[in-house]
């Protein structure tokens, strides 16, 4: 099996497009039991995303850089094309977005139109979960969670091998955890949420409040590097303040595994050890033995291989 896979990963403040090639080696399944295609990322192409955006402005973004890629690898030549939605969709509309302009907005009828291709979209995060069931660290794991970690925090359950969506689509929220009583205030209007207190900008706060200096969790991170101590311990409370809330979601969903992806993966060396040690404190031992929480596998483009994954038949 070859296929040629058309994927855009529309995030919360950027897109990228790219055209992936999907292989499938026989010898390799038969090894592996189980039918897993190999990708090669062909070409990609990608822009930022302005807070504010109208239904066109993001069909737009689509097609220039679409029309990017597709200069090397013509649409004749594409089998089927995948979309991440970030916010909420089903199969044909994109029913809530970060973005003010977007709402019940009927995608998948715009990019029937233009492309001529079977279309797949689906939320970003469980985009993500899925890839990393097909192409990445779970594969053969049939019961993991994913946590997106950047500028907000974002989740995505495999349960059984399939995604749990809950019944109104809206599962896996682990960003609104209660972590800190009376904590920082959440974008979703509670406080404390694991959002507010460790996502990127919860990490600058945090930095700011030890320091009096506001600084981006990027450079924190080259700063924790460079041995700096509050840098450091802003990390080591990061993975507290994780460990604690995987503890928690492990002790009612029983996973074999947890994935992290995410700009703040990248930090991975300086908070995995608090993470580590707080998650092992508070799960329920006996019920939860040799769970391992590790970063993506799939780096970057995590989110672009779910688009691409989700036109295989093991991703939907
Ligand atoms: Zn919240």
């Amino acid at each position: 099996m070859e296929k040629r896979i058309l994927a855009v990963d529309i995030g919360g403040s950027k897109m990228l497009a790219g055209v992936i090639l999907l292989t499938e080696n026989e010898e390799k399944n038969r090894l592996e039991q189980k039918k897993y295609p190999d990708f090669e990322i062909l070409k990609t192409a990608g822009e930022c995303l302005p807070v504010e955006i109208s239904e066109t402005g993001i069909l737009e973004k689509i097609w220039k850089l679409t029309d990017d890629v597709l200069k090397e690898y013509p649409l004749e030549t594409i089998d089927s094309v995948g979309v991440t939605i970030p916010g909420l969709a089903n199969d044909r509309v994109w029913i809530y977005a970060p973005f003010s302009g977007i709402q019940n907005f009927p995608i998948v009828e715009a990019l029937e139109r233009r492309f001529r291709k079977p279309i797949f979209i689906e939320n970003d995060v469980n985009a993500c979960a899925i890839a990393e069931g097909i192409f990445g660290a779970c594969r053969n794991v049939n019961d993991f969670i994913w946590l997106t970690i950047s500028n907000g925090i974002g989740g995505g359950i495999i349960l059984d091998g399939k995604i749990y969506r809950g019944s109104l689509g809206f599962s896996g929220e682990f960003g609104h955890l209660n972590v800190v009583e009376n904590g920082e205030l959440c974008g979703c209007g509670n406080r404390g949420c694991l959002e507010a207190e460790c996502a990127g900008p919860g990490i600058s706060r945090f930095y700011a409040r030890l320091t009096g200096e506001r600084i981006p969790a990027a450079d924190i991170a080259k700063r924790a590097q460079e041995g700096e101590e509050n840098a450091l311990k802003t990390f080591e409370r990061e993975g507290k303040v994780l460990g604690h809330a995987l503890a928690n979601a492990s002790n009612i969903l029983n996973p074999a595994k947890i994935i992290i992806g995410g700009g703040v993966a990248r930090a991975w060396k300086f908070f995995a050890p608090a993470m580590e040690r707080e998650f092992q404190k508070n799960i329920f031992q006996r019920a939860n033995v040799n769970i391992k929480i590790e970063p993506t596998a799939l780096g970057y483009e995590a989110a672009l291989l779910g688009a691409a994954a989700l036109t295989l038949p093991t991703g939907q």
